[in-house]
């Protein structure tokens, strides 16, 4: 990445939202229920199963709360109605962690008691480190209570992340593992990106060695083909791991991977609080950089590119 792209990457939050919602589009179903489902048909006509995200990042109270939860309940019967081949992943401040832990749990609670009634499946997202006790914490409190329709996430950039896994041992989790998003503190994450993918490959060793299910969420075609390899090395069938891309990114490889027989899920976030979303997304993607950096000239000075 060239200074000027890292420079405008940083400058991002500053951008217009109308700029960062066009350039955005593609990493976003829409604002809907229903252009969602239609992404994931389209998808599912593909051979791509999908977890569907009700973005909710900006929220700040209790009733924004409750109406994310009922968003899921309406994807839920949506899902089903359409038979969609389609999970949901769930972000805990969106349903509240960030106002209380007990009014998270509840939310929570009631979006995966809603999955099982429909046969279906709850994967929590991971977000900052301040969030990883009680992410992992209420995750333990489902799965003691007899909750097994829910998965959690684990970030390979955390060093953590392998004491986490040994600590989840004895549930069997089902983890999707990530790099990790949110950019962590030397002192609590690897910063440099050889060490990150190091550690994602220790996390898939010791997650197949406790045989757990695994989503194995990368675009990085290095980790893709080390963790493969792994998969190959435990003998593991086609049912017993998935991959995991995000919507709008390397289309082509996720054609190429279901045509090598593997089964892949593609993330499907949609929803009005699309923003902080769209930022990260753009973030990832240097290559906007200069492109973004021209249509916000011009919008600035007035001008219609
Ligand atoms: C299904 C899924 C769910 C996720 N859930 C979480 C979560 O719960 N918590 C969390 O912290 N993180 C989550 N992430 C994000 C993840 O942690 C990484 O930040 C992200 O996937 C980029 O890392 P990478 O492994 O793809 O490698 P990178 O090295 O970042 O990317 C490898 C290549 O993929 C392509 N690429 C990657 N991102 C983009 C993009 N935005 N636009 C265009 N091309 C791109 C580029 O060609 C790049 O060179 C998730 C990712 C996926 C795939």
């Amino acid at each position: 990445m060239s200074l000027l792209d890292s420079a405008i990457v940083r400058l991002l939050p500053a951008v217009p939202k109308t700029v960062v919602q066009h350039f955005s589009a593609r990493y976003i179903a829409g604002a809907t229920l229903a252009e969602a489902v239609a992404v994931v048909r389209d998808l599912n006509a593909g051979a791509k199963m999908a977890t569907v995200d009700v973005l909710g990042e900006e929220i700040t109270r209790e009733e924004e709360t409750r109406a994310i939860a009922q968003a899921y309940r309406d994807l839920f019967a949506a899902i089903d109605e359409a038979s969609l081949d389609s999970n949901v992943s769930v972000k805990l401040t969106a349903l509240g962690l960030g106002l209380s832990y007990e009014l998270c749990r509840e939310n929570l609670l009631d979006v995966v008691r809603t999955a099982a009634g429909y046969g279906n499946f709850v994967r929590i997202d991971m977000e900052d480190a301040t969030t990883t006790d009680d992410t992992l914490r209420l995750y333990r409190e489902l799965r003691e209570g007899g909750h097994d329709n829910v998965g959690v996430v684990l970030q390979a950039r955390l060093k953590r992340t392998l004491d986490d896994i040994a600590a989840l041992a004895d549930l069997r989790p089902s983890v999707r593992l990530c790099k990790g998003i949110y950019l962590e503190p030397a002192a609590i994450a690897f910063t440099d990106a050889e060490a990150i993918r190091v550690n994602f490959l220790r996390c898939v060793d010791s997650l197949l060695d406790g045989g757990c299910y695994v989503g194995l969420a990368t675009h990085d075609e290095w980790l893709i083909g080390e963790s493969l390899a792994r998969v190959s090395q435990h003998g593991l069938g086609r049912e017993e791991y998935e991959l995991q891309m995000l919507l709008g990114v390397r289309e082509a490889r996720r054609d190429e991977l279901v045509a090598e027989g593997h089964r892949l899920r593609v993330y499907v976030p949609f929803g009005e609080h699309w923003y902080g979303y769209s930022v990260r997304r753009l973030q990832e993607n240097p290559a906007m950089a200069t492109t973004i950096a021209k249509a916000t000239a011009g919008r600035l000075l007035g001008l219609r590119s």
